[in-house]
């Protein structure tokens, strides 16, 4: 019996030149005071420009928040609410990747409910309405315009908080393909393999429903089809209109039935050694498709998804195959495949793999991977 429970509470606007409808979306939104979180880079870029041209056309009071780092944290947001409080807006606009968008969300959690971001962890924690918010993402990654989560850091912990609730849901997110053509070559890599896994991972996980599994096949369909396309040819608006796409649904499978173990290894490595999400997250890719392959339910969902890209195997064999095609993308893309090509202490890894299966996004994996079992999917990248 299909059973399931989603509430898709965005509206998305897709196509080249979208951005130009800011202004007009913001007074829709009866917006007077506008609080626009875009970090440097994106503001170097000349993007938040384009965003705050649109927005100057209405007449709108906006105010830029740029004082934001990348895996944004506690600090952050909470620079971003001092400045909320003084500005005191009506409407919020994350233009950028998913930094600015997840910081954007922090901000509004604590903005509009009080407290401090700690207080947010977890799901369905919101006390009362949020202000009105507009996602405007330049990278096709995180997905973070179509879900409720935030993912901010503890400054003091370390720890990666997912910080969500419905009422954290942007009410637009514009996708517009021409404002990821400017993105750096290694950008573009780290959040289309970033969006690869979230498709793959969101395939096979324990809540997997048919929403989530509607938009997962979606999501890989778009994204498996033109990551090396955007790679080989970054002016290629086409593929960058579909990764973009992809990615966006791909977020929305993860609000639909959450993330798994590639990602519970991955994020211990950004906290403890800063190494970057798509890069960490993409490293510990096969290790888990590899593993996960052995359950048959699993292996005969890799199997579909190989068949989907024109790759037909036995289901007991998809698992390696999947893996090795994943592999084979990374090294295209130019990141690195082994733990050991990275700066990370060997002596570590077992603490590594504790905070792996401590994680809560590894709840969610098809199967359940303890501390010894995460420590030796770590050694086993190849
Ligand atoms: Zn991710």
């Amino acid at each position: 019996m299909l059973s399931f429970d989603f509430h898709q509470r965005t509206r998305f606007i897709a196509g080249p030149g979208v951005i130009g409808k800011l202004g007009s979306l913001a007074v829709e939104l009866s917006a007077k005071r506008v609080l626009i979180v875009s970090d440097p880079g994106v503001v170097a870029a000349g993007l938040y420009q384009k965003g705050l041209d649109s927005l100057n056309k209405y007449g709108l009071n906006c105010l830029g928040f740029h004082d934001l780092h990348e895996n944004p944290s506690t600090v952050d947001v909470n620079a971003g609410v001092l400045v909320a409080k003084q500005f005191q807006p009506d409407l919020l606009i994350g233009l950028g990747g998913g930094s600015s968008m997840d910081c954007a969300k922090g901000i509004n959690f604590v903005y509009s409910c009080g407290g401090r971001m700690q207080d947010y962890w977890g799901k369905g924690k919101a006390t009362s309405e949020m202000l009105p918010m507009i996602a405007v993402p330049t990278t096709s990654g995180t997905g973070s315009e179509s879900q409720s989560y935030a993912l901010i850091s503890d400054s003091q912990t370390h720890v990666k908080m997912a910080c969500g609730d419905p009422r954290a849901a942007c009410r637009i997110a514009l996708l517009d393909p021409e404002l990821t053509l400017t993105q750096p070559a290694r950008v573009t890599a780290l959040t289309g393999i970033d969006a690869l896994t979230h498709a793959l991972e969101t395939f096979v996980t324990k809540d997997r429903n048919a929403i989530s599994i509607a938009y997962s096949r979606a999501a890989w369909h778009y994204l498996s089809s033109s990551f090396l396309k955007v790679i080989n040819d970054p002016s290629n608006l086409e593929a960058r209109s579909r990764m973009q796409t992809g990615a966006c649904m791909a977020g929305m499978a993860i609000e639909a039935s959450m993330l798994g173990a590639a990602h519970a290894l991955a994020n211990p490595l950004t906290a403890r050694f800063g190494i970057a999400h798509g890069q960490s997250v993409g490293m510990m890719m096969p290790a888990v498709l590899k593993a996960n392959g052995n359950d048959a339910a699993v292996g005969e969902l890799y199997r579909s998804l190989l068949a989907d890209i024109g790759i037909n195997v036995h289901a007991h064999d998809a698992g390696n195959t999947l893996a090795d095609w994943f592999s084979g993308q990374l090294k295209l893309a130019g990141l690195k495949v082994r733990l050991s090509q990275l700066d990370i202490d060997p002596a570590s890894i077992q603490t590594l793999g504790q905070d792996a299966a401590s994680q809560w996004t590894a709840s969610f994996n098809p199967v359940r991977y303890a501390a010894t079992e995460m420590t030796r999917l770590y050694n086993s990248t190849e």
